[in-house]
C-alpha cells in the first residue's frame, strides 16, 4: 500500500505547528494526511471581515489552493460581503508609466 503522506505530498510541508486555538470543529487526528492543512487553515484563515471588520466567527470560510496561493472564500454574516482573501508568497504587480 503506498504511503499516503508521500502520495499527497502535503502533510509534512508545514513543519512544526504553533499552539492551536480552540476550534469548534474537530481537527483530523495528528498524522492524518490532511491534519497539517486543517491546522494551518485554523491558524491562517481570516478572522475579521475585510469590508466591515466584524468577527468572522459566524461567517463562512472555505479554503482552496491555486498553485502556491491559498485562497479563502469568505462570507461575512454581518454585512453579507463575499469575496476571496488570498495568501501568497510572491506578488506580481504591474504599475502603469507615470
Ligand atoms: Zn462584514
Amino acid at each position: 500500500m503506498p504511503d499516503p503522506i508521500k502520495v499527497a505530498g502535503r502533510a509534512a510541508h508545514h513543519g512544526t505547528m504553533p499552539a492551536l486555538p480552540p476550534d469548534p470543529h474537530r481537527l483530523p487526528p495528528p498524522g492524518d494526511w490532511f491534519a497539517s492543512d486543517a491546522a494551518r487553515h485554523l491558524l491562517d484563515k481570516p478572522k475579521f471581515c475585510p469590508a466591515c471588520a466584524a468577527s468572522l466567527d459566524r461567517g463562512l470560510i472555505s479554503e482552496w489552493w491555486n498553485a502556491g496561493d491559498r485562497v479563502f472564500l469568505t462570507w461575512c454574516a454581518e454585512c453579507r460581503w463575499t469575496g476571496n482573501v488570498v495568501l501568497f508568497a510572491h506578488a506580481v504587480i504591474e504599475e502603469p508609466e507615470h
